[in-house]
């Protein structure tokens, strides 16, 4: 099913990184953008509202602000907003463990679940799930984000099962090592130790990430749901 450009998008932790230029990539694409934010202003150019994704009530308060700047409902959410907190599972207390699901796994959660509602009534709508190759690979140092991160798979698989009669997608992007802040802290060492098992050799631009999710958004996807699309230079090889 198609739907009438602009449409309204809202990326969650698109003040930064990957979802700043996710945000982009689909203004450029001619569709109506609003992204997160947590505190600050947004990036230039682009509009936000508030939105803290481990807090119900705040997801709810900027759907609610959403969809008046919009004047309808969001038609397409990609959930990115996500933080890593690593480190061995000797060391993990219940505090790492339960602060990465509940941003990366709940709140992707509470921003779909809100988001199904105009979806379901519009039959029609876009569900982008930012997961990582970590989800499907394991990382030493990162149960957590990793439980996560394969989290979003099930997720976006019965979103599909549920509401994929209804002109609604859902898939997960899984993104290898990307050029962030999220990687900018990892020591020298650590990196060359990836890039020596990125078939690519190189890690990749957020802009890379952005120009897939813009096209498992679009109208040419609309028959790609529950699916896992890695955008990884070959690191996860077909998982
Ligand atoms: P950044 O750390 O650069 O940005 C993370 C974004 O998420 C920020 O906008 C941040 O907001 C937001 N965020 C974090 N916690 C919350 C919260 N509780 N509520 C609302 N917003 C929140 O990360 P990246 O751009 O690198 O990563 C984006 C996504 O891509 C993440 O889900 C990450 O796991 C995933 N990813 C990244 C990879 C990489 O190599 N960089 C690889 C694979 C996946 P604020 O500015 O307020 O902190």
């Amino acid at each position: 099913m198609a739907a009438t450009q602009p449409r309204n998008v809202l990326v969650t932790g698109g003040n930064r990184g990957i979802g700043l230029a996710i945000a982009r990539a689909l203004v450029d694409a001619g569709d109506t953008v609003l992204i997160t934010h947590r505190s600050g202003e947004p990036p230039e150019g682009l509009r936000g509202v508030r939105c803290e994704v481990t807090d119900s009530a705040s997801v709810d308060a900027a759907f609610t602000e959403a969809e008046e700047i919009f004047g309808g409902p969001v038609q397409v959410l990609v959930a990115n907003a996500g933080i890593t907190r690593d480190t061995l599972i000797l060391r993990m207390s219940d505090d790492d463990f339960d602060a990465v699901i509940d941003t990366n796994l709940t709140g992707a959660f509470r921003c779909v679940r809100r988001a199904a509602m105009g979806m379901v009534r519009q039959r029609y709508g876009r569900i982008v799930l930012i997961s990582s190759v970590v989800g499907l690979l394991g990382s030493p140092g990162q149960t957590n984000y990793a439980a996560s991160k394969s989290g979003l798979i099930g997720l976006a698989r019965s979103i599909t099962r549920e509401v994929g009669g209804r002109g609604i997608t859902a898939n997960v992007v899984a993104p290898g090592y990307i050029d962030t802040e999220m990687t900018a802290v990892l020591p020298d060492e650590q990196k060359k130790a990836y890039l020596d098992t990125i078939p690519a050799r190189r890690f990749a631009t957020p802009e890379e990430v952005a120009g897939v999710v813009r096209f498992v958004a679009s109208d040419d996807a609309a028959y790609i749901s529950g699916a896992v699309i890695p955008v990884d230079g070959g690191l996860g090889m077909g998982h």
